[in-house]
């Protein structure tokens, strides 16, 4: 492949992008890998589909089977974190992590770009959720002492920014879990080698179009923690297949990381 990139990478400034792997019927959405701090950034000029995907399931149903990723998460927090605290969910969905943590003495906050989602959390647990854009709503400085962002950090072009206002709304010493795909998970790179090599393309429908505009692993996660006050406590990965869950949480090899990290620092400017 010959491919120039027309930007530098999102996290270092780097120009040193190197092709890394295509999406699309015709391959023609770009991924580039930053040789200096292993970010995967999406090339955005071939668009984006930031369309949500919504989601309205009770978030006090314990059987519904889509609460049962929130309900891990919930069991990492509670083992991780000695005391409860104030906690915002960015992306709240309809609350079930609010839900859970309210149950466990925290006191919640909800943020969600859905207004229906929203509604949802608000009406069922009574709990504040505002309706926006954590990137731009206005906010309090050093209030929170935990602010998770699930699947959210992938799909934000600026991930320095992303950081900066977590930085901004936690406390010194506060945490923030995130979960995201893990770029260099063991059956990722095995559909790249197929994909690259040709002897597999996965099927896109016409109109698809990519939802996300960075890719991480641990190396370009540290990195970004680096640059914005902020220490890795826990880093382990998983998969939506429980069986191998226990292998993956040890070899760091599964194709979604939960990770835990901590203020150690407050960033001046805002
Ligand atoms: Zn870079």
């Amino acid at each position: 492949m010959n491919l120039q990139t027309n930007f530098t990478c999102r996290l270092c400034g780097d120009i040193d992008l190197k092709p890394f792997y295509s999406l699309g019927q015709r391959g023609q959405f770009k991924y580039f890998r930053c040789r200096n701090c292993t970010l995967v950034n999406y090339d955005l000029s071939g668009g984006l589909d930031q369309s949500q995907y919504i989601d309205l399931t009770d978030p006090t149903d314990n059987r519904a089977q889509k609460n049962y990723d929130k309900d891990a998460s919930w069991r990492f927090i509670n083992k991780q974190i000695p005391k409860p605290g104030k906690f915002l969910d960015v992306g709240c969905g309809t609350g079930r992590l609010l839900y859970l943590a309210q149950n466990a003495g925290w006191d919640t906050y909800g943020l969600e770009l859905s207004a229906e989602a929203a509604k949802t959390a608000i009406n069922r647990l009574k709990v504040p959720v505002i309706i926006g854009d954590f990137l731009t709503i206005e906010a309090e400085p050093n209030k929170y002492d935990l602010i998770a962002l699930r699947h959210v950090l992938e799909h934000l072009v600026d991930p320095i920014l992303a950081l900066q206002k977590i930085n901004f709304r936690l406390k010194t010493n506060g945490y923030a879990l995130f979960e995201m795909p893990n770029i260099d998970a063991l059956d990722m790179r095995l559909k790249r080698m197929l994909a690259n090599t040709g002897i597999h393309q996965k099927q896109f429908p016409k109109n698809y179009l990519p939802g996300h505009c960075n890719e991480f692993c641990r190396a370009s996660f540290q990195f970004l923690l680096e640059k914005t006050g902020f220490k890795l406590i826990h880093w382990e990965t998983y998969s939506l297949k429980p069986v191998v869950n226990f292998l993956y949480r040890h070899l760091h090899i599964g194709n979604k990381a939960r990770a835990l990290v901590t203020k150690t620092n407050s960033l001046t400017a805002q």
